[in-house]
């Protein structure tokens, strides 16, 4: 899936935008000699944008309308430093809305629905999106926000809510609560649309099982106007994008090279015809591959496949790529081995040789040196590299909501 005419125009005319704006790219494009594009050829020379380049344009360096025509800001949060200030005119924030309205209808949500929202609102963009989209769709917003699970509850009962708007660990914390209260019968839930981040099937099974709802992965990123810019449809095979506002690309993180569709890389998003702060070729760093083909359900959308990681935790071992995915695949065909897991690679100067150190977590009732070993003998015929394995107890590795990394490189350090 190469970029097509029309988006090689879309993407000349944000080129000419971030010239004539004077921001921080038009500086960036300047030196490089940048002045627009006019092949797919000239579009993959354009350098790549990077979260760090967005810090370095603290506060609002990005911005390329002027003042009067932002509207909005939002904010992500990022784990070191600077957030990253990203400025919405009143036509972004229309166009995420539409976006969000069509990530419902793809999941078979209408305006009959009653929708509750408990991701946050404020300076990230997730309640207000959420909410912007359901609006625009016509259905019944229910802007509950995060936490008070007492009142989640309540309103979930007496107002009837259809759909859950979440992150997996609020959705599994509602759903025990419902089935340790036996509310089970007394709520009227069908759909969970769920913010994307990586989830093991067993939650996903539970919440789905437990609530008897049907679960949407919904996909976005503040940089990139925020959640709604994709959703899986109800043949559950990869999230639809929106290539009317957006192109995607899949790259190996190592050399930035563009891959083919079908393979696993790292997302890089262009925004089309975003204004206020207008991205080109940006790096999520979500692994993931562009699904080929069509999709059964007849949408046009071109369809990413399940996040699969981050491309920090991608490492590359005797010059081999390897994936945050293959080493769950491996962990998954364990007995009593859970999807956590650390991994840790140094260079042993003596015997010149990269060790690679696999931490997992097994359950007690299994043997962990059998474990160990099974572990290590599936990377061998697997990965064709041979770590050493260390099991711990469930639950002793640390686990987050969001981007935990799992990948530590020791090497040159
Ligand atoms: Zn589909």
């Amino acid at each position: 899936m190469r970029i097509n005419e029309r988006q090689l125009e879309q993407v000349d005319r944000q080129i000419k935008r971030i010239l004539r704006s004077g921001n921080y790219y038009s500086r960036v494009y300047e030196q490089a000699g940048i002045r627009g594009v006019s092949s797919p050829e000239d579009f993959e020379k354009i350098p790549f944008t990077d979260k760090a380049d967005l810090r370095n344009a603290y506060p609002l360096g990005i911005q390329a309308v002027p003042d009067e025509q932002v509207v909005r800001i939002h904010s992500s949060s990022g784990t070191t430093g600077k957030p990253v200030i990203i400025p919405y005119t009143a036509r972004d924030v229309e166009d995420w809305a539409t976006m969000f309205a069509r990530c419902y209808e793809i999941a078979g949500i209408t305006a009959q629905d009653r929708i509750q929202i408990t991701p946050g609102y404020g300076l990230w963009t997730a309640g207000i999106g959420f909410q912007a989209g359901c609006e625009k769709l016509g259905a019944m917003a229910i802007p509950m926000g995060p936490g008070n699970t007492e009142k989640q509850l309540q309103m979930m009962m007496d107002l009837g809510s259809t759909v859950l708007c979440a992150t997996s660990s609020y959705a599994l914390l509602l759903a025990e609560e419902i089935n340790k209260r036996g509310l089970k019968d007394r709520i009227r839930l069908k759909k969970g649309v769920i913010g994307s981040e990586r989830w093991s099937d067993a939650k996903r099974n539970y919440i789905a099982r437990e609530l008897g709802i049907e679960l949407y992965d919904i996909y976005g990123l503040t940089e990139i106007y925020g959640p709604g810019i994709g959703i899986n449809c109800d043949r559950q095979h990869g999230m639809h994008i929106f290539d009317d506002y957006l192109y995607t690309e899949i790259i190996d993180p190592q050399t930035g090279e563009v891959l083919p569709d079908g393979e696993e890389g790292e997302i890089v998003i262009t925004t089309l015809v975003k204004e206020g702060a207008p991205l080109i070729r940006f790096r999520t760093h979500d692994l993931s591959r562009i699904i080929p083909g069509d999709c059964p359900c007849g949408r046009a959308w071109p369809r990413l496949d399940t996040i699969r990681g981050r491309s920090d935790d991608m490492f590359k071992v005797h010059g081999v790529n390897m994936f945050p995915s293959q080493v769950e695949e491996i962990l998954g065909q364990v007995d009593g081995v859970s999807s956590e897991y650390k991994i840790d690679i140094a260079h042993d100067d003596l015997i010149n040789r990269d060790i690679i150190m696999v931490t997992a977590e097994a359950e007690g009732r299994v043997d962990f040196a059998q474990t160990a070993e099974r572990i290590r003998q599936l990377f061998k015929s697997r990965m064709n590299v041979t770590p050493k394995v260390v099991i711990v107890s469930l639950n002793t590795l640390p686990r987050s909501e969001k981007k935990t990394q799992r990948v530590f490189d020791h090497r040159g350090d």
